[in-house]
């Protein structure tokens, strides 16, 4: 593909454990340029792993010579909501992979998306097998009336409970609410080494209990969606949270 028709990305988190996996997937698909390597962390002269695109240590002044048509966020959640608000209103379409943002910083984001008319798309999980979870715990939470979620993850991880057990279980909230009930649905959180991502949605009912297990064994179960996200990202309205919109 011409160089003119493929999409200018940059990569904020860049040297993050997903900002890499990221850059190298974006780097070799050939409908996306790598067009700039962001990380809090960049000390002069030195290299992403994908190796040619420019390093930044400052979104802004990647924002200000790449001429960039998309952003990927793989960053923190203490630096998200900041970094989406910085491309927002340079009317960069953002794809925000870092988990972490509250229901006050959404609706903040929504605010400035409005204003700025660009789109930007929240994924709290861009796995397929995460996202297909979510739609047969919505499906199971029709027929059970008791629910817990156990998410697992790596003992590096910043935030919890995690995204996904956090819109999974917004899922079942929304299932409950449509049927005339309510109940909390308790999450656990383990974190521990050698864990990827993993949540098991458990049911419970007469006699009987379901459960809905998605695991990621590596990151690279997240590129497919985040590389569609990022080809998608721009023809989107307003502010879309969950890949299963552009599915
Ligand atoms: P990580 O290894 O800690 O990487 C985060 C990177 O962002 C670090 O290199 C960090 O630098 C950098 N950073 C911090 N503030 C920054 C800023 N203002 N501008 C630019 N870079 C900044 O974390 P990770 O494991 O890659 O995870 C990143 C996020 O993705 C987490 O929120 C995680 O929950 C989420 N996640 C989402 C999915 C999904 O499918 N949506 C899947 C897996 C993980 P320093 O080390 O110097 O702070």
């Amino acid at each position: 593909m011409h160089d003119d028709m493929r999409i200018r990305v940059g990569v904020s988190g860049a040297l993050g454990r997903m900002g890499r996996t990221t850059c190298e997937a974006i780097a070799e698909d050939p409908e996306l340029i790598l067009a700039a390597a962001i990380d809090a962390a960049f000390g002069e002269g030195e290299a992403s792993r994908a190796g040619r695109e420019p390093c930044f240590a400052s979104l802004e002044d990647a924002l200000g010579v790449c001429d960039l048509q998309v952003v990927v966020d793989f960053t923190t959640p203490a630096a998200v909501r900041e970094n989406v608000l910085i491309c927002v209103r340079r009317r960069v379409p953002v794809v925000v992979g870092t988990t972490g943002l509250t229901p006050v910083d959404l609706a903040d984001i929504e605010r400035e998306v409005a204003v700025h008319n660009v789109p930007v798309m929240v994924a709290p999980n861009f796995a397929m097998g995460a996202v297909l979870m979510m739609r047969f715990a919505r499906q199971a939470a029709e027929h059970f009336r008791a629910c817990e979620i156990v998410e697992l993850h790596h003992d590096r991880k910043l935030d919890a409970p995690s995204g996904t057990s956090r819109l999974t279980r917004l899922c079942i909230d929304e299932a409950w609410r449509e049927a005339g009930f309510e109940k909390e649905i308790p999450i656990h959180s383990v974190r521990l080494p050698g864990l990827v991502a993993h949540q098991e949605v458990i049911f419970g009912g007469l006699g009987e209990t379901l459960t809905i297990r998605h695991d990621s064994l590596s990151r690279e179960s997240f590129m497919p969606g985040v590389l569609l996200a990022v080809k998608r990202v721009r023809d989107l309205q307003g502010l879309v949270v969950g890949l299963e919109n552009i599915l």
